[in-house]
């Protein structure tokens, strides 16, 4: 099959910027791809790279859109390299649009991202009443005795039946993931009537893989692989070393969705999928993929609304202009 093809690059200012242990993050900037096929039928994709996740920068990608002629073929989407694993996400949803036969999972099946810090207190109640029930709060950000206390009174303000995910982004010494690790299996281990904490999220450095291998066996409380398993390459690689704990998924940089789809159905992994404050377009491709793939029921990580502007109107008069 042949396309037409366009691509327009796009930005978006967070409402609050978004701080994880990498940093501070205030602009959103990717590219949206517009693909017409010869019966006239029209296919859109995004690519929403997070170079210090571990995908390619948005230079790199805006390098490859532009030296594509402007009618391409399946066999140049499907050989797109590894070392651009946004751009084969992208293109490859383009490929493979529908809109048809799609719901939107209801609210309760997403978790919602709770910012770093104390602020997390004063927020999860908006989030509850839309409906959310597993929340995800940053971790590795401030001074651990501070984050600790914050957690303790976090986990007696939100209600018992929610689930808790702590999200470290690598950001812990390995004495402090044992802390946290620790800490979380004693309140499991009290039977208090607390929320469930269903995670810690890249406790460690990507580096260093053989320490969190231990901690997984060394604990009740889960862990979950993120920037580790950031491309598909990773996730392999993770797979054959031995990792049988929690891989987090984000479609929009991990690369090639056939390819994923292949290795789910393979060696089913016990998956959660994620964002990675892409725009409607990914999101839409991510989650038809979430839908297909996720088991053990996880709630997806696409709980992010609340840090964007209405998109509507952006969204809208960028298509006009495609
Ligand atoms: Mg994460």
């Amino acid at each position: 099959m042949r396309y037409q093809f366009k691509f327009r690059p796009y930005q978006r200012r967070f409402l609050r910027s978004l701080t994880t242990n990498h940093g501070k993050w205030d602009i959103r900037e990717g590219i949206i791809l517009h693909l017409t096929d010869e019966s006239g039928k029209v296919g859109w994709g995004e690519i929403a790279p997070i170079s210090w996740f571990g995908s390619e920068t948005l230079e790199q990608a805006l390098d490859f859109c532009r030296q594509l002629p402007g009618e391409i073929t399946d066999e140049i989407i499907f050989s797109i390299p590894d070392e651009l694993p946004a751009c084969q996400f992208g293109f490859e949803s383009a490929q493979e649009w529908r809109i048809e036969f799609f719901s939107m999972p209801h609210t309760q099946s997403f978790s919602a991202l709770l910012p770093a810090g104390e602020v997390a207190l004063n927020q999860w109640e908006t989030l509850w009443q839309q409906g959310y029930r597993t929340f995800k709060w940053k971790i590795g950000v401030y001074a651990i005795a501070d984050e600790l206390e914050i957690f303790e009174s976090l986990i007696h303000t939100l209600p018992a039946f929610t689930k808790l995910r702590l999200d470290a982004n690598g950001g812990l010494s390995y004495e402090e993931a044992n802390l946290w690790l620790w800490t979380c299996d004693n309140l499991k281990a009290n039977g208090e009537l607390a929320p469930e904490i269903e995670f810690i999220e890249q406790p460690l450095p990507v580096e260093q893989f053989q320490q969190m291998l231990e901690l997984s066996m060394s604990y009740e409380t889960a862990i979950a692989l993120d920037e580790s398993v950031a491309t598909l390459g990773q996730l392999a690689a993770c797979y054959q070393q031995g990792w049988r704990g929690i891989f987090v998924i984000k479609p929009g940089i991990v690369g090639s969705p056939s390819r994923l789809r292949k290795f789910c159905h393979q060696h089913q992994i016990d998956t959660v999928f994620s964002s990675v404050f892409e725009t409607a377009i990914a999101r839409l491709a991510a989650l038809q993929l979430a839908a297909e793939l996720s088991r053990n029921n996880r709630a997806i990580g696409f709980g992010i609304d609340h840090f964007f502007e209405q998109e509507d109107t952006w969204l809208q008069s960028l298509w006009n202009d495609l």
